[in-house]
């Protein structure tokens, strides 16, 4: 499911029939507080927001989505500086698309996303659920789980396929993020990030293929990453470190390798 934020009727319209034509069941919506409650209400998987909307912009929409949402959030911003794409990541938006774009390159970023979000889930819940007799399988065509009814669950398993490092629990299948068995709230992005680096233990995970993971594409693709691609990476990792209360400094989970990426810091 996915809620369209937009208050320009063509666009809007423009971004419906792609959608739909995707799969999506569409809410669309023209201002910033409904598109808020309907989030809250339907809980969707995709939102694409606006920047620049009548009542509140896209920056506070995308903050106040991420109170109640995993949602993946895609702005769509006329303007493209930096400054912006630094401001929208750190309100909790994972993706850009720069107006005016096609249908093409809207459907293939959503169909992209999608992907990703699907074996983020499933491929390590199948993983996890061969040492769990107990837990229902997942096929590989199936829905993903349900992420509004992890939350509650996320307390009482353990993660068997899950990733642990000094402290820090990842567990795929809960979508859930643990320090000192507290829980942390991320961004989709932010744990595909953060579960590339520690699945790759001390080797580096260049940017660049980092851009690509998050792209669903194969590291050695050779697709283009531009320097604004590596720096959204730069900024989900300083992101992720803040909320994970890690210091770049003398890391406990993320380590920079200067120039090149990052690796999970050592075991201690
Ligand atoms: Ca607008």
């Amino acid at each position: 499911m996915a809620v369209v934020v937009e208050d320009d009727e063509d666009i809007r319209g423009l971004l419906e029939a792609v959608l739909l034509q995707s799969g999506f069941e569409v809410h669309p919506t023209g201002s910033g507080v409904s598109g808020v409650e309907l989030v809250a209400q339907r809980d969707p998987d995709l939102v694409t927001l606006d920047l620049g909307l009548p009542d509140i912009d896209g920056f506070e929409v995308a903050r106040r989505i991420r109170r109640t949402s995993d949602a993946h959030i895609v702005m769509l911003t006329a303007r493209t500086d930096e400054i912006d794409t630094v401001l929208g990541l750190e309100t909790g938006a994972d993706d850009f698309l720069t107006k005016p774009f096609s249908p093409r390159e809207l459907r293939a970023r959503v169909e992209a996303i999608m992907r990703r979000r699907v074996r983020d889930r499933t491929a390590m819940h199948a993983a996890s659920v061969r040492t769990r007799p107990d837990a229902a399988p997942v096929g590989a065509g199936e829905q993903e789980p349900d992420v509004a009814a992890a939350p509650g669950t996320a307390g009482n398993h353990e993660p068997v396929g899950g990733l642990r490092l000094n402290g820090l629990v990842l567990d795929p299948p809960a979508f859930s993020v643990r320090v000192d068995d507290g829980e942390i709230a991320v961004t989709p992005t932010e744990f595909t990030l953060l579960h590339s680096i520690l699945a790759g233990g001390r080797t580096v995970r260049t940017k660049t293929s980092l851009v690509r993971r998050l792209r669903d594409e194969d590291a050695d693709s050779g697709t283009f990453v531009s320097e604004a691609d590596e720096r959204s990476v730069e900024v989900h990792v300083g992101n992720l470190r803040r909320k994970l209360g890690d210091n770049a400094k003398a890391p406990r989970w993320i380590e920079t390798v200067r120039g090149v990426g990052y690796r999970a810091a050592p075991a201690s």
